[in-house]
């Protein structure tokens, strides 16, 4: 049975903005060692804008087909690159296949169009400038009928209170380990901008159930945070789940134990204070 006090944590959190789905959670949360987060959504806005077109056909050609095959998509970078065709009339995409952790391929106007990372293009064995391997920040690149068209070069921001974040669970005794599908360039600075030990990139959503479950067995006690439909099984997985509840896909909040309602990566750090306050009245 779970002594009365817990639903006193439970209302001091909902009054935080952190919703505690049950009052063990707000005792598990105080044994957590580690924060495993995922980057975009949950670190960082998730809000991308274009800020660069590089093409190898007539631009506004390469926007409009790109930007109407990603019209198929809701994932961030998709909607960044919708959003940069501005006025540019777009057309419906066929055939759609969404490869998760590399991007989409489909059909626009007759072509066979690409849009992703490097990765799919490799998938599809398209040749890109090499240059683009060492570019430091998120690019959707295209290929139309099997030759790279350009690339679309993207950049999201960190949330304002994500270093302070992670420093104050470092002073709970938490280490914050960050995964993601984009780009391993990406990854490691966002995770030096944000004082991150540990990060991987290039993840697809079976790397990061496996990089939860390795830790798990290691006999650390894991809370994951994430946002993205691809997220759930890592949320279901950890010790305790974390979903971002504004901009989060309604599958993790769902699968969530705790859901932060205003997407601020500093009230992790609230809920396991909130825990620990709650842990002092009841014992
Ligand atoms: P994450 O949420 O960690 O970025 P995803 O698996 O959703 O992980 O995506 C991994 C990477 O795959 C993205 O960073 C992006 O490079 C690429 N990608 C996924 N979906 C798309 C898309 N619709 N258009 C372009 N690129 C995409
Ligand atoms: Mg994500």
């Amino acid at each position: 049975s779970i002594p009365l006090g817990y639903f006193g944590g439970i209302g001091l959190a909902s009054r935080n903005g952190i919703l505690v789905k049950g009052a063990n959670f707000l005792d598990v949360i105080t044994k957590i060692d580690t924060l495993v987060s995922d980057k975009t959504g949950t670190l960082t806005k998730g809000v991308f804008k274009v800020q660069q077109v590089e093409t190898a056909i007539e631009k506004t050609d390469f926007i409009r087909i790109a930007a109407s095959l990603e019209s198929y998509s809701t994932h961030p970078v998709a909607k960044a690159v919708v959003e940069s065709a501005g006025i540019i009339e777009l057309a419906k995409p066929t055939d759609v296949e969404e490869i998760a952790g590399h991007g989409l391929k489909g059909n626009v106007e007759g072509k066979a169009v690409l849009a992703g990372n490097t990765k799919l293009l490799d998938r599809y064995s398209i040749s890109y400038p090499a240059e683009l391997g060492s570019v430091v920040e998120t690019i959707v690149v295209v290929a139309v009928d099997n030759d790279y068209a350009g690339y679309f070069l993207i950049a999201d921001q960190v949330k304002e209170d994500a270093a302070a974040a992670v420093a104050e669970l470092k002073t709970l005794g938490i280490s914050t380990v960050m995964l993601s599908g984009d780009k391993e360039a990406v990854v490691a600075k966002v995770a030096g901008e944000l004082g991150i030990a540990k990060s991987y990139g290039g993840l697809l959503p079976e790397d990061k159930v496996r990089i939860v479950q390795e830790l798990k067995n290691k006999g650390n006690y894991i809370a994951f945070a994430g946002d993205g439909v691809n997220d759930a099984p890592v949320i279901a997985l950890a010790d305790v789940g974390i979903a971002m509840g504004a901009l989060g896909s309604d599958a993790t909040i769902e699968t969530a134990d705790i859901v932060i309602q205003n997407d601020q990566p500093s009230r992790i750090a609230s809920a396991v204070r909130i825990g620990k306050i709650t842990k002092s009245v009841v014992y």
